[in-house]
């Protein structure tokens, strides 16, 4: 009798990672890849950078297209979602009723735009940006003229704000916190996306509180907390994401803040594994958990959980990183961030790295931001200096006359 196939819920970046790495590794037994979604996998960062300015389209950034999934003997089920998993019976079943059986299971489920709490829904000009068809209803209502109100000054809506901007979009854009990104960058980092934006014609307000939208089936303004009413013809909202965990949920598998697994990103039933945004994890054994919403996790963790399904047995480890790009600028990260002041900072022509040591003065993460791809260099050599984990002086990574790669060598 043939072995139950493989089974891959979530055909977004980490899963559609996974069903070519499978193969790739020489599994060649049987192999779905369900996705709610009507199309084959794909990168999510263009939707907001050249997807909303017109220079991307869907075959520049898909993992591999139907053809080649057909090719590769990876059943592709389509705009089908998962409604109920059975671990015990080692069964899932699809919306259209169908139970499939499974010899192992990857949960690469994704997240969903967070909605906007307290606000009515149905109104039609207000958009959120996760999916492809979502990244092309937002381009069709963008061009020059276009008042458009960004909620969120986070990754996704200061890229729409500069995508928006680079369309000739009047943009206004909302942020309810002191500081842009404030959750995730440091304070020098918040101020120069403030400063470049600002620079560019976006009205960006800081500590910004929506009390109401008003029009009829249109918002055709945003009225604010402190009395002020921004007229618009268009909002989109991005204040986060939420991690798509109701089927693991439900399944009785542990969840945190998203689907917890262990080291080799097992979750809490046999032969269950998750990767990308839903997935839980640790990076150390004693660190605490946390949950990756970046291209390099699941890339990386689609990959990994692969090679566990075939039974590798590997610990995931990686250093974690970012990137976004704004205008003519780019933003880099590596390893982690601390919560205080960096270690040291070194002036770079058009922009700035911040370090974060360790007590031991090991290099923990690192943070780039300068005019286009300047930074990569640099953050690649802070990446191997995390790896190779020796002391570092301050003053040196501080200094923009020792090049990092000297660093690396001594
Ligand atoms: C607009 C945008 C811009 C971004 N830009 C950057 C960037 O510049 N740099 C960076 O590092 N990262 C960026 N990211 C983040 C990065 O794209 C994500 O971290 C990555 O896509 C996560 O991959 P994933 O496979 O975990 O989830 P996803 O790619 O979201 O895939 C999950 C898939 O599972 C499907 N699904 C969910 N539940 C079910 C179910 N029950 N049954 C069937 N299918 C289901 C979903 O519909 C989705 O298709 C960006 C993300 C967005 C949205």
């Amino acid at each position: 009798m043939n072995a139950a196939p493989l089974i891959i819920v979530g055909a977004g970046h980490a899963g559609g990672r996974a069903a070519l790495t499978l193969r790739e590794q020489g599994y060649d037994g049987e192999l779905l890849l369900i996705g709610d979604e009507a199309h084959a996998p794909y990168e999510r960062p263009p939707l907001s950078k050249g997807v909303l300015q017109g220079t991307a389209e869907l075959g520049g950034y898909s993992l591999s297209g139907a053809a080649e999934l057909a090719r590769l003997g990876i059943e592709h089920v389509a705009g089908q979602g998962v409604q109920h998993l059975d671990v015990g019976t080692r069964q899932v079943q699809l919306n259209d009723g169908r139970r499939l059986l499974y010899s192992g299971l990857l949960l690469a489920t994704g997240g969903s735009a967070r909605r906007l709490p307290g606000m009515a829904t149905g109104w039609t000009n207000v958009r959120y940006l996760r999916t492809h068809d979502e990244a092309l209803a937002l381009r069709a209502s963008l061009r020059g003229g276009v008042r458009l109100v960004v909620v969120g000054g986070g990754f996704i809506g200061l890229e729409v704000a500069a995508s928006a901007r680079a369309l000739g979009c009047a943009v206004t854009l909302l942020e309810a916190g002191p500081r842009l990104a404030g959750r995730v960058l440091p304070a020098e980092v918040s101020m120069a996306l403030l400063t470049l934006h600002r620079e560019q014609g976006v009205d960006v307000r800081l500590n910004a509180r929506i009390e109401a939208f008003e029009g009829a089936r249109e918002v055709t303004c945003v009225r604010l907390d402190d009395g002020s009413r921004i007229p618009c013809d268009s909002v989109v909202v991005g204040i986060g994401m939420q991690p798509n965990v109701g089927l693991a949920q439900a399944a009785g598998l542990a969840i945190g803040q998203g689907i917890r697994v262990d080291a080799c990103l097992r979750a809490s039933a046999p032969d269950v594994f998750v990767a990308g945004d839903v997935c839980e994890f640790r990076l150390h054994p004693e660190g605490p958990y946390q949950r990756q919403e970046t291209w390099r996790n699941a890339e990386a963790q689609g990959r990994h959980a692969a090679l566990n399904l075939l039974g590798a047995g590997l610990p995931f480890q990686q250093v974690p990183g970012f990137w976004s790009d704004q205008y003519d600028h780019g933003l880099q990260t590596v390893g982690q961030l601390g919560d205080g002041p960096a270690s040291a900072r070194r002036a770079l022509a058009g922009g700035f790295l911040l370090f974060y040591l360790d007590n031991q003065q090991r290099l923990q993460g690192a943070c780039g931001w300068g005019v286009g791809n300047s930074v990569a260099k640099d953050i690649k050599l802070c990446e191997r200096l995390i790896t190779a984990g020796q002391p570092l002086a301050a003053s040196q990574l501080a200094d923009p006359g020792v090049a990092l790669k000297t660093l690396l060598r001594n």
